[in-house]
C-alpha cells in the first residue's frame, strides 16, 4: 500500500497534507513516511522470522539518524561503506555488533575505528585489503572478523553504474580467485574468516540473477569446507528493485517471494549436504527499505515556454536529487493539488548552471507558478547523494507519522556552507 495518496484532491503523506509541510518547512523538502519505512523493513524481517538471519540496512541509501534509529529499534543491523557511516550508526543508538563494513577502499583509520567499536564483520574486497586489515588488527591485539566479497560474475541486468557483479566491475574478488584468497585469509593470524558475501547490483527487478549468485556462493562454501575453511554466514547483498512507476516497467519481485525462494534453496542445500545444520544469512537492502518511503516536495518558480520545449523551473535541482542526471533515471513527478486546466508538456529543471540539471523530461502537467510538485519514490539515494553545488543549501527532511510531522534535518543555512573556509593570511 502506498503511504502517499490523494485525499480530497490533495496529495498526502499518511494523513498529513503536503501543502501543510511546505508551509511549515518550506521547499524543497524530503518527506518520509514512518509507516512505509517500517512496512518495508518488516517485509524482510517477517520473511526471516524464526531463522538465524540479519537484515543489515545499507544506509548509503538514506542515512538520516532518525531513520537509522527507527530501523535499529526494529532490530536492523547496518551495512556501512565508511567510517562516517559507523559514527552515524553509533550516534543513532545502533549496535556496532550488527554492523558489516563494505567497500573497496577502507583506510587504516576506518579499520581501526571499526575494530575499536567491535563490528560484526569486514566485507573484504581484495588481497591487499586482507593484508592491511591483518596488520591493523595485529597492532591493536585483535582478530578482525572477515568475509570475502566474491564477484560471482552474473549479469544483474541493471544500469551499468549500479551493476557490480561482473568481471569488469571494480568490486569484489573474482570468483576464480576466491579459493586462493580464502587460503590467504585463513593463514593471516589476526583475521578470523567467518563468512562470504556478494552484491551484484542495485534496482534488480527479477531475483533470478540473485539466485544464480546464491548457487555460486553455495558451491564455493562447500569447496571451502572441503579444504577445512568453514564459514558461518552467507551474505547475499542488497539489490531488490522498486517500482518507480514508469509506464511499461515490470513490477519488481516482492521481497517476501524473493526471500521465500532464497531460503527454500538454502534449506534444501543444508538438508542435502550439511545434515540440516543452518547457516546464518545476512541481507543488505537499501533502496527497497527507503525508496518508496520518501518524496521530494518542491515548488514551481517559473514556467518558460519555448519553441522546442517548455520548461518548468522548480526550486529543487540536480544537487538535491542526482538520480535523473546521473543514471537517466525516470522518476514520477505529481502535482500536489492537481488542476483541471489543459496539460502542457514540460521538462522539469532546476536553477543550476548545467544543462544536465533536469529532474524529469516530457511530463504533461497543468501548472501555474507557485504550485507544489512531489517527486515520488525519492527516499533512496536522494538526500545522501545531495551536494552543495552552486552553494545551494540542502533540503530539510521530515518524517510523517500519521498527522504528526517531525523535522529530522533542518534546512541548511547557506552561510554555514563556507564556514570551514578561510581567506589567505
Ligand atoms: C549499495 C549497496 C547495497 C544496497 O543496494 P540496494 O540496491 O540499495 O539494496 C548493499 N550492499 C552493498 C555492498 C552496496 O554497495
Amino acid at each position: 500500500m502506498s503511504h502517499f495518496s490523494y485525499q480530497d484532491g490533495v496529495l498526502h503523506a499518511e494523513s498529513t497534507p503536503l501543502p501543510q509541510i511546505a508551509d511549515a518547512f518550506g521547499t524543497p523538502t524530503y518527506v518520509y513516511s514512518k509507516a512505509a519505512l517500517l512496512e518495508n523493513f518488516n517485509a524482510y524481517a517477517n520473511a526471516c522470522k524464526g531463522r538465524d538471519a540479519l537484515v543489515c540496512y545499507a544506509m548509503k541509501a538514506n542515512s538520516n539518524l532518525a531513520i537509522l534509529d527507527l530501523l535499529a529499534r526494529e532490530g536492523a543491523g547496518f551495512d556501512i561503506v565508511s567510517g562516517g557511516e559507523l559514527l552515524r550508526v553509533i550516534a543513532a543508538g545502533g549496535d556496532p555488533g550488527k554492523v558489516i563494513f563494505s567497500g573497496v577502499g577502507k583506510t587504516v583509520g576506518e579499520m581501526k575505528l571499526a575494530l575499536e567499536k567491535g563490528i560484526l564483520c569486514f566485507n573484504v574486497e581484495s588481497i591487499p585489503e586482507l593484508h592491511r586489515l591483518n596488520e591493523v588488527a595485529g597492532a591493536m591485539g585483535k582478530r578482525a572478523p572477515v568475509s570475502l566479497r566474491v564477484n560471482p560474475n552474473v549479469d544483474a541486468k541493471t544500469h551499468p553504474y549500479i551493476s557490480t557483479g561482473l568481471k569488469s566491475n571494480k568490486f569484489g574478488i573474482a570468483f576464480d580467485d576466491a579459493l586462493e584468497a580464502y587460503r590467504t585469509a585463513a593463514r593471516l593470524p589476526h583475521l578470523a574468516v567467518v563468512g562470504i558475501d556478494c552484491h551484484i547490483g542495485s534496482q534488480l527487478l527479477d531475483d533470478a540473477p540473485l539466485l544464480e549468485a546464491l548457487d555460486k556462493l553455495i558451491d564455493l562454501i562447500d569447496t571451502l569446507a572441503a579444504v577445512g575453511i568453514v564459514l558461518h554466514h552467507l551474505d547475499i547483498g542488497g539489490g531488490i528493485g522498486i517500482n518507480y512507476g514508469a509506464a511499461g516497467d515490470d513490477p519488481p519481485v516482492a521481497v517476501g517471494e524473493y526471500l521465500g525462494r532464497l531460503f527454500a534453496r538454502i534449506d534444501a542445500w543444508r538438508a542435502d549436504k550439511h545434515g540440516g545444520q543452518p547457516i546464518k544469512v545476512i541481507f543488505e537492502p537499501g533502496r527497497s527499505i527507503v525508496g518508496n518511503a520518501g518524496v521530494l516536495l518542491m515548488s514551481v518558480e517559473f514556467l518558460k515556454p519555448g519553441e522546442e520545449k517548455n520548461f518548468c523551473v522548480v526550486d529543487a535541482a540536480m544537487n538535491d536529487m542526482m538520480r535523473p542526471t546521473l543514471y537517466e533515471a525516470w522518476m514520477a513527478v505529481q502535482p500536489v493539488v492537481p488542476r483541471s486546466g489543459k496539460p502542457v508538456t514540460y521538462d522539469i529543471v532546476g536553477p543550476i548552471c548545467e544543462s544536465g540539471d533536469w529532474l524529469a523530461r516530457g511530463r504533461d502537467l497543468s501548472l501555474v507558478p507557485g504550485d507544489l510538485l512531489a517527486m515520488m519514490t525519492a527516499g533512496a539515494y536522494g538526500m545522501t547523494m545531495a551536494s552543495n553545488y552552486n552553494t545551494r543549501a540542502r533540503p530539510a527532511e521530515v518524517i510523517v507519522d500519521g498527522d504528526q510531522v517531525h523535522l529530522v534535518r533542518k534546512r541548511e543555512n547557506p552561510v554555514d556552507l563556507f564556514e570551514l573556509e578561510s581567506l589567505l593570511k
